[in-house]
C-alpha cells in the first residue's frame, strides 16, 4: 500500500533531478525573505545559480539550533506573520524555545508526508487512530492527527492523561490503531490489565511510536501486550514535525520524503560530507518550505543513511534509527564512539541494570574505555565462573557494536550513581593530571 506511488517510488535519477530543481528554489527563495539567509549566503559567496550538482550543497554552511534561538521568535520566517497560518514551538528545556510557522502550503505538504509514512506503516482509511501525545504547542500531535486525516481515517484526539478515559474509548469506539510515546503505550497496556476488562475488548492492530527512543525489547513488549504491529517515525518541529522520515513494514530504516528533504550525513566535527553509508551527523535541507526554510540544518543525530532498494518498492534513502546525539560523542583512538550503543548491549541484557558509566583515560599516549555496569541480582557476585562469563559476554558484545575493545567492569547493585541523560555517564579524565 502506497500513499502516494508515484513520488513514493521515484527512481534515483528522478529524485535527484527534482531535489535539485527545488534546492537552487530554496537558497533563491531564503536570500530573498530571510535576511539572515541573505548575509550567510552573500559571506560564504553562494548563489542558486552556483548550484550544479547536488553535491555543490556542501559548500552552504550548516543552520544550527543555536541560529533559531538567536532570531527567537519568528526571525528566520521567511514569510510575513500573517501569511503563517499555524505556530509551533519546541519545549525548549534549555533557554528560549524555538518558533516555527507553516503557511497553509506548508501544513498541506506537512499532511501529505505524514499520510505517507502512517500508510507505509499500515494504516489505512477503515482505521480508528487514537491520537495519545500531548496536543498544543508541540508538533507531534496535530502533525499526525492532520496526515491521518488526510489518509482519510478516523482520528480521535485523546491527547494524553486520563488514561482510564482513553483505554474506555480505545475499547467503546473500537479503536484500531494509537499514536503514542513508547513508554505511554506501555503503560496503557499495563493499567488495560488492571482493569475487568480483557484485553480482548481491544482491537488495536498499530502502533505509531514516536518522539522518544524505544530499545527493541520495549518495541516487543508493547506489541506483545497490545497485539499491535508497532512502527517508528522520525521529525523534529524545526524542519516540520513528524513526517520527515518513518518506518515500512520492513522495519530496515526510516524512508525520507526526499521530494520534500535533502538528508546529509557529515562528520560532526569537521563537517565534512561523509561518503555514502558512513555513521556521522544527519543534516537536513528542506525543499519546499515557505514558512521556515532551513538550510542544512544541524539535527545533532547521528545516524546512517541507507540507499540500497527495499523491499517494500519505496526508494526514499532509508537512516538507521537515531544511536546517539553528536553532543554526547567520545573520540576513542580515533573512533567515534556513542554513548546509545553502549546502552544498547546494557539494556539487552535482562543479568544487568540500565545504569552505567563510562570512564575514559589516558594510559600512556592511548585513550581507554571502561564500561560500569550494575547486576541486577547480588548473589551472583559470589558466583566467580558466571560472573566471568557475564563479563566476556558483554565485553564482546561491546566491541561488536563500537569496533574497539574496552574494559568491563561489573559492579554490586545500586552501587553507582544516578544520572538522568547519556552525557552525565561519561567520566573523561583525559585531561586530568594522572
Ligand atoms: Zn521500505
Amino acid at each position: 500500500m502506497f500513499f502516494n506511488k508515484e513520488i513514493e517510488c521515484m527512481s534515483r535519477k528522478e529524485i535527484d533531478s527534482l531535489q535539485l530543481e527545488r534546492l537552487k528554489w530554496t537558497v533563491d527563495y531564503c536570500y530573498k525573505n530571510v535576511p539572515f539567509y541573505t548575509k550567510r549566503l552573500d559571506e560564504c559567496g553562494i548563489t542558486a545559480e552556483k548550484i550544479k550538482s547536488l553535491s555543490d550543497i556542501q559548500y552552504i554552511p550548516p543552520t544550527t539550533k543555536d541560529d533559531l534561538r538567536d532570531n527567537y521568535p519568528f526571525g528566520l520566517f521567511a514569510q510575513p506573520v500573517k501569511n503563517i497560518a499555524r505556530i509551533h514551538a519546541s519545549s525548549g528545556t534549555t533557554g528560549k524555545p524555538t518558533v516555527v510557522g507553516y503557511t497553509k502550503t506548508d501544513l498541506e505538504n506537512w499532511a501529505e508526508c505524514v499520510a505517507r509514512i502512517v500508510v507505509a506503516a499500515g494504516a489505512t482509511p477503515d482505521d480508528i487512530v487514537q491520537i495519545c501525545f500531548g496536543y498544543g504547542m508541540f508538533t507531534g500531535a496535530l502533525g499526525l492527527h492532520y496526515g491521518l486525516e488526510k489518509l482519510g481515517a478516523t482520528v480521535v484526539p485523546n491527547s494524553s492523561g486520563n488514561s482510564e478515559k482513553s483505554l474506555m474509548f480505545m475499547r467503546d469506539f473500537g479503536t484500531t490503531g494509537i499514536v503514542a510515546t513508547p513508554s505511554y503505550a506501555l503503560y496503557l497496556a499495563e493499567l488495560a490489565q488492571e482493569l475487568p476488562f480483557p484485553m480482548s475488548d481491544y482491537k488495536i492492530t498499530l502502533g505509531l511510536l514516536g518522539s522518544e527512543g524505544c530499545t527493541p525489547e520495549m518495541r516487543n513488549e508493547i506489541e506483545k501486550a497490545w497485539g499491535l504491529f508497532a512502527t517508528d517515525n522520525y521529525g523534529m518541529s524545526e524542519l516540520m514535525g513528524p513526517g520527515v522520515s518513518g518506518e515500512c513494514r520492513e522495519r530496515n530504516g526510516l524512508h525520507f520524503c526526499e521530494d520534500f528533504f535533502i538528508p546529509e550525513i557529515v562528520d560532526s566535527e569537521t563537517l565534512e560530507v561523509k561518503d555514502k553509508g558512513e555513521v556521522g551527523e544527519l543534516l537536513v535541507t528542506t525543499l519546499c518550505k515557505e514558512g521556515i526554510p532551513l538550510l542544512r540544518y544541524r539535527t545533532r543525530d547521528i545516524t546512517r543513511l541507507n540507499y540500497d532498494s527495499c523491499k517494500c518498492g519505496r526508494t526514499g534513502v532509508r537512516m538507521d534509527k537515531v544511536i546517539g546525539r553528536s553532543d554526547d560523542m567520545l573520540k576513542i583512538r580515533g573512533v567515534n564512539v556513542f554513548p546509545g550503543q553502549i546502552e544498547s548491549v546494557i539494556v539487552a541484557d535482562s543479568r544487568v541494570g540500565g545504569n552505567y558509566q563510562l570512564v575514559v583515560r589516558r594510559e600512556g599516549y592511548a585513550d581507554t574505555l571502561e564500561v560500569k555496569v550494575e547486576l541486577v541480582d547480588a548473589t551472583l557476585l559470589e558466583k566467580f565462573s558466571e560472573l566471568e562469563r557475564l563479563q566476556k559476554e558483554l565485553f564482546h558484545r561491546i566491541h561488536t557494536v563500537l569496533g574497539i575493545k574496552c574494559k568491563v567492569t561489573i559492579c554490586a547493585p545500586k552501587t553507582l550513581t544516578r544520572f538522568e541523560g547519556k552525557a552525565k555517564r561519561i567520566l573523561d579524565l583525559r585531561n586530568e593530571d594522572n
